[in-house]
């Protein structure tokens, strides 16, 4: 087993009781196993309920008894987790953290709301527009499709040659700004 720890790290393993009085009346505690360089060694320290215990690990897979081992068991097992962050535990962090999370959520429930009311009222306007020219242009129960209201009003007011698009350019150039935004901002993220 010894063979396959990094001895950069620190793990949890089950160590037995010491055979002495006023010890608690369980078999097996958990500790932590770590390497000492002073004693090229790895050694076990006393179990995470405060107890001393015996030197050494028990074998691999062996179940802790003691309850107040296993109650602190979550905790050790979070701060041994390669990556761990002392700051993970800190509630003045977390709140912080969570804090500037919902501030986020908000924000972005707001912009959401934002651009659905836009939607609505561009969606509103646009609907109005037809409905007054499917009236104007002799359409006044059905909609026969933008294509015809265009090409009908056009030619109503006499327009002959290509229809313009400048609008269709617009939207072109927004989506290409819009695509641009969100690229930057992946980048960001990654980068960070
Ligand atoms: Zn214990």
């Amino acid at each position: 087993m010894r063979g396959d720890l990094d001895k950069e790290r620190r793990y949890l393993v089950p160590v037995s009781r010491l055979d002495r009085a006023g010890q608690p009346d369980v078999v097996v505690h958990l500790a932590v196993y770590e390497w000492l360089s002073m004693y090229q060694e790895w050694v076990t320290g006393p179990a995470l309920c405060g107890y001393s215990a015996q030197q050494g690990p028990l074998e691999a897979g062996t179940v802790a008894t003691c309850q107040a081992c296993l109650e602190w068991k979550p905790r050790y097992e979070r701060m041994l987790a390669p990556g761990y962050r002392p700051e993970d535990d800190d509630p003045e962090v977390l709140r912080r953290r969570l804090g500037e999370a919902e501030n986020e959520r908000d924000r972005l429930r707001a912009e959401s709301e934002d651009q659905r009311k836009a939607k609505q009222t561009a969606a509103g306007a646009a609907d109005r527009f037809r409905d007054a020219l499917c009236e104007v242009l002799g359409y006044p129960d059905d909609n026969p499709g933008d294509d015809v209201l265009v090409a009908k009003l056009r030619e109503h007011f006499g327009k002959t040659g290509p229809e313009a698009t400048a609008w269709r350019d617009r939207m072109a150039g927004y989506e290409a700004v819009r695509d641009q935004i969100s690229a930057a901002a992946r980048e960001k993220g990654a980068g960070e």
